[in-house]
């Protein structure tokens, strides 16, 4: 039988943004407000977080979903910028340490943002492990205690009667065209499946794409809202937990 999506939709698409970056703020949510498009960004609400997250209250109020990136960023020790600068890597971390990256990164956003309903979480660098060796364990369980979903990397797109919430597969979308990603959506559409899409910066930073390819996207997404549902990553976990829920 086939998954139901909101007004017969043929599929769920959603955009989301990695790393609070300043070209996402300045370029991305402009761009997904020209074509009426939603998206989640999620973001490291710091030391300094009262006063970089009022940059995102504007976005937060036109819709997007600000989602939990934690607060350090924590990744594998393998990666240089965790190991030369000795930051502190998911290899050294508990449970109890994971758990107050994300407790912290809720309440600082739900101190400075208007509340919009339960968050998602973005596993930095797509990883949802902590210790390391024979002491290596999954953090999914500590992330779907605390916020609706959880977003990882994947193969395909989510086929949302079997798909994890605790780690949704996501299509990195760095330097991807805009007929590619157009691509990701047709399929998903074909398939009935729900495509996430992963961005970095936009025209500048790491793991970027080209502003024109991602209009062509929302362009896209724009032309097909009447039978693809494009939303952020918590509004459509929720539908999605609540059909799984009662085993459809
Ligand atoms: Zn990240």
């Amino acid at each position: 039988m086939a998954f139901e999506w909101p007004h017969s939709a043929e599929a769920a698409i959603s955009l989301t943004f990695d790393d609070g970056m300043r070209s996402q703020r300045e370029t991305g949510v402009p761009l997904l407000n020209q074509y009426g498009v939603r998206g989640t960004f999620y973001v490291n609400p710091k030391d300094d977080y009262a006063a970089m997250l009022e940059g995102w209250r504007a976005a937060a109020e036109a819709g997007h979903e600000i989602g939990n990136h934690t607060v350090n960023h924590p990744c594998s020790k393998n990666f240089p910028f965790i190991s030369e600068f000795g930051r502190r890597s998911l290899e050294e971390m508990n449970f109890a340490d994971i758990a107050w990256e994300i407790d912290e990164t809720n309440r600082r956003l739900g101190e400075v943002l208007p509340q919009r309903g339960p968050v998602s979480f973005a596993y930095p660098c797509y990883q949802p492990f902590v210790g390391r060796g024979a002491k290596r364990q999954s953090y999914v369980p500590v992330v779907l205690e605390r916020c609706v979903a959880g977003r990882g990397r994947g193969e395909q797109s989510n086929d949302p009667r079997y798909c994890d919430l605790g780690y949704l597969w996501s299509w990195p979308c760095e330097r991807a065209i805009g007929q590619t990603l157009i691509g990701i959506v047709e399929q998903a559409a074909v398939q009935g499946r729900w495509a996430i899409l992963t961005f970095h910066g936009i025209q500048e930073g790491h793991l970027s794409v080209a502003e024109g390819d991602l209009a062509e996207l929302c362009a896209h997404l724009q032309r097909s809202a009447s039978h693809i549902w494009a939303a952020p990553v918590a509004e459509v976990a929720q539908w999605v937990s609540e059909k799984q829920k009662i085993g459809m």
